[in-house]
């Protein structure tokens, strides 16, 4: 018997900028590898799976800046929140590194000199750019906002119009402004540095590695296809900023820095080459090796970079290539787009805080994902339906109608002689396995996901012919209710292996309970031993209760006191909350935030929709029940205090990203105003109030 060579596969999700937590798109896109790390496992695979923040750039740079701290210190205290997340999701990384990490200076700069002096692939050009004269810095696109030149809309952002929506170059904007020092920018000269990505044996590397060789993905294929045969051809891209920048400096090019987009992706290997030290392996000989294959899971939002910038880097710099890229699409909460920009939807610490089951969404997430860039959504009833009658209904049911029986009436042992090879409703399950093998291995989870319920179904229909309970009456069935019962345990078993990728922890259980070492899928064929004992069984997995989904979704308190049915106390002020101490307090980060705009909701007459500056370099929307006091105008252009890390709350009219401070009586009638907080002249949007 000729067993095949385990695979050796290097493994990443797309790295998080570290600028703020996790979001669920986040969540899913970790999910969706770690199911696909954790099936190459259950097939004896090595698998090194890894991730890193992303912790260059402008956006970091001024928010540290804006915090008071220096750039590495805003990036540990993100990295610091990570665990819970990964922990919570049953997200099984190797190692978690950052791209600030020594190992990413020393491979990026490396890389640089191989294209540089190797392929001689980098140029420089000088570029005109804007200029803050009080930062005395370059400004990105983002920071730079201005009158659009098309349909006159006021503070339009540097590259596009959100109103009309037109794209055009920053040069263009009516009377641009520095959104960091409101400073007229100038225009100024600089040495940029290059990736000549035009170079004719670029584009032939590219037309072989992501169309000739049918690895990708059919829509990414047709994406780089239209980017590599277009009229435009591929431009040089761009890989330097001056400084000041939180980045890695450019080899031989005094005050210039790489693009955080040049030294993301090497972030991989940085973090496979952190991971390879920390373990004392050899990471040269591993990534020399052949035979390693190299996976990378992202967004369709960031196959630019994957499928043409950094194929070529690693090609021209004499490394490995990936072997695939694969493309995701976003999440979306009952068809609504979810993105960095826009919000984060659900919040997946709520989702752990209001007692969800993480595998829940785990198997939620695998019954929607397909091998194709298809957006998947979360609908609530959808999510309440496939979890409690396919995962609880059809395969957490079998184990707990057959393990009672064996434990109570059989001491745990299973019948002997029940297992024969031939036995056709045993051998129909194991025969499903090389299918939905198959359907893991190419990321049909949806497909897989069906294949192993219909084989649920069998055994479902296996139970409802032979009746336990009704065996169970008659003392004389006992043997019979014990082959039953065993081989409903064997399937139970088989069926486990199935889900194992999607379910790590519930398989987890499921081995104790049947009392056997971590089911590999090789063991599909390997049945139970006739007489084998298990243990008792308890309680696997509950059912979504809908309640809990509403409080997944549930509104924000609304600054003013909520209408309550309890009487108000009955002198002056409401009685006071229970003592806390400091740390409970600094819990909460409150910050000054400028009221950059302020309108009403339309089917609200509550609410009104405040767009806020913290200082973040972006704007916030966040909801507050205030328009029974203030016109918007009022408060347009007045700074306030924002309870900033307060969970986004996705509301009927769009996410709220934190909430305004407001006084109010505790008694309405008494007094109906609600009075919002208003800082000293002097303060500054993202102050922390402390
Ligand atoms: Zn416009």
């Amino acid at each position: 018997m000729s067993q095949p060579q385990p695979r050796k596969l290097f493994v990443t999700t797309a790295l998080p900028y570290a600028n703020g937590a996790f979001h669920i798109g986040h969540i899913m896109e970790y999910i969706q590898a770690d199911i696909w790390v954790r099936f190459q496992r259950m097939q004896g695979n090595e698998v090194n799976f890894v991730g890193a923040d992303d912790a260059h750039g402008a956006p970091i740079m001024i928010a540290a800046e804006k915090a008071g701290v220096t750039p590495q210190e805003f990036v540990a205290r993100i990295a610091a929140g990570r665990k819970q997340y990964l922990d919570g999701f049953h997200i099984a990384f190797d190692n978690w590194h950052s791209t600030d990490g020594p190992e990413n200076h020393q491979l990026s700069q490396d890389i640089y000199r191989r294209l540089r002096d190797g392929a001689k692939l980098i140029s420089v050009k000088t570029v005109e750019q804007f200029f803050d004269p009080v930062k005395s810095m370059f400004l990105p696109d983002r920071y730079i906002k201005g009158e659009c030149p098309k349909c006159h809309a006021k503070d339009q952002y540097g590259d596009s119009c959100e109103v009309c929506g037109a794209v055009y170059a920053a040069t263009e904007l009516i009377n641009p402004y520095s959104t960091l020092t409101g400073a007229t920018p100038v225009m100024k000269s600089s040495e940029h540095y290059f990736f000549r990505l035009s170079d004719p044996k670029c584009r032939d590397f590219l037309r072989e590695w992501a169309l000739d060789d049918k690895r990708l993905q059919p829509e990414v294929a047709n994406k780089a296809r239209e980017w590599l045969e277009g009229d435009d051809g591929l431009g040089d891209w761009d890989i330097s900023r001056d400084a000041p920048y939180f980045g890695i400096e450019i080899p031989d090019a005094p005050g210039k820095y790489f693009y955080v987009w040049l030294d993301a992706p090497i972030g991989y290997l940085a973090s496979l080459k952190n991971y390879f030290a920390r373990t004392g392996r050899d990471y040269d000989a591993f990534m020399a090796d052949p035979a390693t294959e190299q996976y990378h899971f992202i967004g369709k939002d960031i196959t630019y970079f994957h499928t043409l910038f950094w194929p070529a880097m690693l090609h021209f710099a004499g490394l490995k290539v990936p072997n695939n890229v694969f493309v995701h699409g976003f999440i979306t909460v009952s068809g609504e787009k979810m993105s960095k920009s826009r919000g984060t939807g659900i919040s997946p610490l709520r989702y752990l805080e209001v007692g969800m089951n993480p595998e829940w969404l785990r198997y939620y997430i695998a019954a929607k994902l397909s091998a194709k860039v298809e957006d998947v959504d979360f609908n609530p009833e959808d999510f309440i339906a496939r979890v409690n009658s396919d995962l609880i209904g059809k395969y957490v049911n079998i184990a707990s109608r057959a393990a009672g029986f064996i434990t109570k009436r059989f001491d745990g042992r299973l019948a002997s002689g029940w297992a024969s090879a031939a036995d056709p409703f045993l051998a129909r399950l194991r025969e499903a396995g090389a299918s939905i093998q198959a359907l893991y291995e190419g990321r049909e989870y949806g497909k897989a996901l069906r294949a192993v319920m219909e084989e649920a179904d069998a055994v479902n229909a296996y139970v409802d012919a032979n009746k336990p309970w009704e065996l169970a009456k008659n003392p004389e069935n006992g043997a019979l209710l014990q082959e039953v019962c065993s081989r409903l345990i064997e399937a139970f078993r088989i069926l486990t292996i199935y889900l194992k990728p999607v379910l790590p922890a519930l398989a987890q259980q499921v081995e104790t309970l049947l009392n056997i070492e971590p089911l590999q899928w090789s063991d599909v064929g390997t049945p139970l031993p006739t007489g084998h004992r298990i243990n008792t069984y308890s309680h696997l997995m509950t059912r979504v209760e809908p309640k809990m989904l509403d409080a997944l979704f549930d509104a924000p308190a609304a600054p003013a006191a909520a209408p309550t049915d309890e009487a108000p106390a009955a002198a002056g002020i409401e009685p006071l909350a229970p003592e806390i101490k400091i740390d409970d307090f600094a819990k909460i980060d409150l910050r000054i935030a400028l009221i950059v705009d302020c309108a009403a909701v339309d089917g609200s007459d509550k609410l009104l929709r405040l767009t806020l500056d913290v200082g973040e370099g972006r704007m916030r929307n966040v909801f507050s029940g205030i328009k029974s006091s203030y016109d918007p105008a009022q408060l347009v252009g007045k700074l306030t205090v924002l309870v900033a890390n307060l969970a986004p709350r996705k509301m009927k009219f769009g996410i709220s990203e934190g909430m305004v401070l407001a006084a109010s009586a505790s008694d309405e009638k008494a007094d109906p105003g609600i009075y919002i907080l208003n800082p000293w002249p002097g303060a500054k949007p993202g102050m922390r109030i402390r």
